[in-house]
């Protein structure tokens, strides 16, 4: 029984795109690299596309935070950034697994703008017989999302939605049961505060860490939020910041992914994609990061192996928007 998530949006804080004249700049060298490696015609263009990998070429992605959870039998959504306008349109034309009614699950992290600016134009909100299922452990969790569809912030007010919206206040730690996806939350390092989300279906499971600081690493600072990062195929981590930066932005609720790293390493957990990607961060710049990560990964398993420290290698990459991993 597989697992699928798919990233519909992995950038933090604000939706973001380079500049028209950006793009412009980053076209020239692409098409500079076509032409320096002798190519002429057109007919080369499709195999030359396909020895670059998604980020080089295309980037990282605009959108902020939406991942999409599904087995076969059962979607669930973790947020709803800016990437659940994509996601919404993909199921609206049929193009997914779920009827364009639903019933939708939307499980929220936490309520800064960057997870829940889409929410209104997530369209399943204006369908009647639509069924849309909200989760989050916050008490107030049925206020905060009606306060999302409110004049003059949104011209549809909350009592003009067609579909039928139900709020589910989440106990933590508490597993719940959804299809044959299990769901547990435990809490992050973030202010206001959020909540990441284990969900496990049958042998295979996912991490859902983002937004944290990742303030607490050791086993007894995590306390009971520990078993958030063990047993873990796959874990999603806050990665925004640069080693040197995350002490320059104390208690900002965000990570770098050498502490990712750290918790990957002693929790034998086998995969990481790092995201929450800077809204001000270039192609360039997280390609920076990723180069810094590699160095830290390289020295961290060399210096295990000189102290006979029992570590295993660890999958890991940078998440971009539209990326789909099956576990
Ligand atoms: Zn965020
Ligand atoms: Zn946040």
């Amino acid at each position: 029984m597989s697992l699928s998530i798919k990233y519909w949006g992995v950038r933090g804080s604000l939706p973001s795109s380079k500049t028209p004249q950006g793009w412009i700049t980053h076209i020239e060298g692409v098409l500079r690299s076509f032409f320096n490696a002798g190519l002429k015609e057109p007919s080369q263009i499709q195999k030359f596309i396909e020895n670059y990998d998604v980020p080089n070429l295309g980037g990282y992605g605009t959108a902020t935070t939406c991942v999409e959870v599904s087995s076969s039998k059962q979607q669930l959504i973790i947020d709803g950034g800016s990437g659940i306008r994509i996601l919404s349109e993909r199921m609206m034309s049929g193009r997914t697994h779920t009827s364009t009614r639903g019933p939708f699950h939307i499980f929220m992290t936490h309520f800064h703008w960057d997870h829940l600016i889409g929410l209104p134009f997530f369209t399943p909100h204006f369908m009647p017989g639509a069924n849309i299922h909200y989760y989050g452990v916050q008490k107030d969790l049925e206020k905060l999302i009606r306060g999302v569809f409110q004049k003059p912030y949104f011209p549809v007010p909350y009592e003009a939605l067609a579909a039928k919206v139900h709020f589910h206040v989440l106990e933590p730690y508490k597993t719940l049961q959804l299809g044959d996806l299990n769901v547990t939350p435990y809490q992050l390092d973030h202010p206001d505060p959020c909540w990441g989300y284990k969900i496990s279906c049958k042998d295979k499971t996912y991490s859902h860490c983002v937004d944290t600081e990742g303030t607490r690493v050791s086993r007894e600072e995590l306390g009971p939020d520990l078993p958030l990062y063990q047993n873990v195929d796959l874990m999603y981590f806050d990665a925004q910041y640069t080693f040197p930066e995350l002490a320059e932005k104390a208690n900002w609720g965000h990570s770098a992914a050498q502490i990712g790293l750290d918790i990957a390493f002693r929790e034998n957990i086998k995969q990481i994609l790092f995201a929450h990607h800077d809204p001000g961060a270039s192609i360039q710049q997280i390609h920076e990061i990723r180069q810094q990560t590699m160095e830290y990964y390289n020295w961290r398993l060399q210096h295990a192996k000189q102290s006979n420290e029992p570590i295993g290698e660890v999958k890991w990459d940078f998440a971009y928007d539209g990326l789909e991993v099956i576990l």
